[in-house]
């Protein structure tokens, strides 16, 4: 599990590329990753900020792999460690993390393989990495240089300051000639300065990407049957991962029940609850288990699950931060995803006594957050656009598809009726004397008293009952539209203000834009629930068959199926259907020893799938993506699968090895693996002897009879210490399987 030599002589790109390919099988650096992985190689200090999803993992993991030494990235999330280190080690980087979860033997274990300079990297909580026997050690160490991730933590300006990452100062002092680099998804320039400052970074790179996620789609609708509204959302992704976000925890657990009692396995998170069943709900998600999570803010930080195909959010967010952080976990894996917002007029009344339950001092800048959320959700420009606007960016263009503001969804009325209620609104508030609330507006003109307005003699307006033919409910919504296009503003204890462009409306100068209000009980409409979600070419039969043989694998190993390989890379081979090892490899996502470890199950499990489906084989790029029917028309190879399998089970029936079938038929050792798997089960083999050792056979059978029945790979793989192969064992067990009176 060696990283790859340094390569002296070749250029830092070329260094930089080749690892990529080796290891992760991804051709191209997306946006500021080859600059950021340029200079960590030229050991100059950096702050990177991309949004989530953006890629930043890499960016210290990849010249990682390139220089000498171990890499120490300091990560805040334990759980998180792990998932990555697995990760690692599955694309044939060694790794390792040290935290509380470890025993002491295992820590013994990491220092000797970090003096040995065995590591690439070692991922460290701050809390240990601050100790003077963990520094003492890294001092005796080849280090290449230090990763900050989440490196936000560091300010308490940001949104989770972290106490134990100001102490990260001392890596500065204690390794002065070290590279620094910090990465974050958080924007705000005092963040940022923040970071640079508490780390001591030294005149560092500074690279800001773009806050849009052109992958993700954005809508928002009113709330009025949720369950309806949620499901339709659902219905779209079947048995792919989604997260619902709720206001409180007690919603958490009757929606998730309410979608498991529907038929949708759901399961619920929050920080009040137990932390080992906090854990196991998180884990079932994040290993496929469970396909949607019902949480609360609580979640989400530490889960780099890339394949959430949806993001809900059961109420209005706290503040455009938290909504673009919460929905940023979707489509991590750079594949098409959706964001849905159901809110309703409650939960800014919610939110708002929670501010004023809370903390005086915090209380102005949160109902500001809020009050800029609900412009946000009122909004009728493009959603794109207005989330990068408020990260201080800008885009070139509005998305044109990616919103529901863009692509019509909303319907709006005639500009020249908007104008005409959009005056009568503002000249309301005029006349009310900028003294009242939107509901109360509301009422005002929807020409309904109560004792207020009777006690004000509000009743006697001009603007009482002009606008008595709609709701309360809609006259407020179209307030809070205006109040997001800058045409009122809310003020001190929530009144309502005519701005200057407001009042510029008398004139009729302006031009509001207005909701067509939605009918009372129409069905929700399912065209808000359209994605620009293309699986063309995908056989989607085939996909489903690889995900299952993924969390199989996942399973065997006890890691996260996108361990593995992501979901990007099964839509590939879904698509181009590759059956020869070369043609795997060609796939992006798999890397050498992915190849080598999974490539002949994978290329097995696609050509048996061919040939059950009698559809062609080994598509080419070009033609795959084009249509279904470009694929039936591929050419199947001239040897055929069938060919190579039958030719394969007449040598395994003599006897042959692994090693000599693949000599004589020009197959790699992992695709003629493959073939045996397939054998064995067809023909109901029990013997192993002819693939595996005799005193292997024993050592398996051993370690099996101490552990007893085994519905996983990897503890027993972990009881024999490593020593024996994940092949061997797979062999070993299935003639034993086939050995079984049922079997
Ligand atoms: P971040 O830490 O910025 O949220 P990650 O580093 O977790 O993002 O990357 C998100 C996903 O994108 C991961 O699945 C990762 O493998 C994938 N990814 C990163 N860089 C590339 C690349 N150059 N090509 C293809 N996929 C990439």
């Amino acid at each position: 599990m060696a990283g790859l030599s340094p390569g002296a002589g070749s250029s830092p790109d070329a260094r930089l590329r080749q690892a990529l390919k080796t290891h992760w099988g991804y051709d191209d650096f997306r946006a500021l990753q080859e600059p950021s992985m340029t200079g960590v190689l030229a050991e100059e200090d950096s702050l990177v900020v991309l949004p989530t999803g953006g890629g930043k993992s890499l960016c210290y993991q990849v010249p990682a792999v390139c220089m000498e030494g171990v890499a120490i990235v300091v990560s805040p999330l334990i759980s998180l460690m792990k998932d990555q280190v697995d990760s690692l080690r599955e694309c044939g980087v060694a790794s390792a993390f040290i935290n509380s979860s470890l025993t002491t033997a295992q820590r013994i274990e990491i220092s000797q393989e970090l003096r040995a300079d065995r590591l690439k990297l070692l991922y460290v909580a701050p809390e240990r990495l601050c100790l003077p026997a963990t520094l003492d050690l890294l001092e005796t160490t080849r280090i290449s240089f230090f990763a900050i991730d989440e490196a936000h933590c560091v300010s308490q300006w940001g949104h989770d300051f972290r106490p134990d990452y100001r102490k990260l100062y001392q890596l500065r002092e204690r390794f002065p000639n070290k590279g620094i680099h910090a990465f974050t998804a958080t924007a705000t320039e005092r963040v940022r300065a923040d970071i640079i400052e508490q780390l001591g970074l030294r005149d560092p790179q500074v690279l800001v990407g773009s806050f849009d996620r052109p992958n993700l789609g954005y809508y928002v609708e009113r709330r009025d049957q949720l369950m309806e509204q949620m499901t339709a959302v659902i219905d779209r992704f079947p048995g792919q991962s989604g997260i619902v976000y709720c206001l409180s925890r007690r919603e958490t657990e009757d929606l998730a029940a309410q979608l498991t009692a529907l038929g949708y396995p759901a399961r619920h998170y929050h920080a009040g609850l137990p932390d080992e069943e906090r854990q196991k709900n998180q884990e079932a998600f994040i290993r496929d288990e469970v396909p949607i999570i019902v949480a609360t803010v609580a979640f989400g930080m530490g889960i780099d699950k890339p394949d959430v195909r949806y993001v809900i959010h059961a109420g209005l967010p706290k503040s455009v931060e938290n909504y673009q952080q919460e929905t940023g976990r979707a489509g991590r894996d750079g594949l098409p995803a959706g964001c849905w917002m159901f809110y309703g007029a409650k939960d800014l009344v919610t939110s708002q006594k929670m501010i004023a339950s809370g903390p005086p001092e915090i209380r102005e800048v949160a109902e500001k957050a809020l009050r800029k959320m609900v412009d946000y959700a009122d909004g009728v420009a493009c959603r794109h656009r207005m989330l990068v606007q408020h990260f201080a960016q800008d885009l070139p263009t509005d998305c044109g598809e990616g919103c529901d503001n863009c692509r019509g969804d909303v319907d709006l009325l005639a500009p020249e009726v908007a104008l005409r209620y959009s005056q009568m609104i503002v000249s309301s508030i005029h006349r009310q004397n900028e003294r009242f609330g939107g509901q109360y507006t509301a009422k005002v003109l929807a020409g309904q008293p109560d004792d207020r307005i009777e006690q004000n003699g509000h009743e006697k307006l001009t603007t009482f009952g002009l606008l008595k033919e709609f709701p309360v409910t809609v006259i407020q919504d179209w307030i809070s539209q205006l109040v997001a296009q800058g045409f009122v503003r809310v003020g001190e204890f929530s009144v309502l203000q005519n701005t200057e462009t407001g009042r510029q409306l008398f004139k009729a100068i302006g031009t509001p834009r207005l909701r067509v209000p939605r009918e009372k009980k129409t069905r929700i409409r399912k065209s808000s629930v359209r994605l620009p979600f293309s699986r063309e070419g995908v056989d989607n039969g085939l996909f489903e068959e690889l995900r299952t043989l993924r969390l199989q694998l996942a399973r065997e190993r006890e890691v996260p199926p996108y361990v593995i390989f992501g979901d990007a890379s099964l839509f590939e081979m879904a698509r181009n259907r590759p059956t020869s090892t070369t043609a795997f490899r060609t796939i992006k996502g798999v890397g050498e020893k992915k190849c080598n470890e999974f490539g002949s199950t994978f290329v097995t499990a696609i050509r048996d799938y061919c040939e059950r489906a009698g559809v062609s084989a080994d598509v080419t790029p070009a033609e795959a993506p084009s249509s279904p029917r470009s694929a039936e028309k591929a050419t199947p190879e001239k040897s055929g699968p069938n060919a190579s399998t039958a030719r394969a089970y007449a040598l395994f029936a003599k006897g042959a090895s692994i090693e000599s079938v693949a000599a004589e038929m020009g197959r790699a050792v992992s695709t003629v693996t493959g073939y045996l798997a397939d054998y064995l089960r067809s023909q109901r083999v029990t013997d192993p002897a002819p693939w595996v050792d005799a005193a292997t056979i024993q050592k398996i059978h051993s370690a099996l009879e101490e552990l007893g029945p085994v519905d996983r790979l990897a503890p027993l793989h972990e009881h024999l210490g490593g020593t024996v192969s994940y092949e061997a064992l797979k062999i070993v067990l299935a003639c034993r399987r086939n050995a079984e009176p049922d079997a």
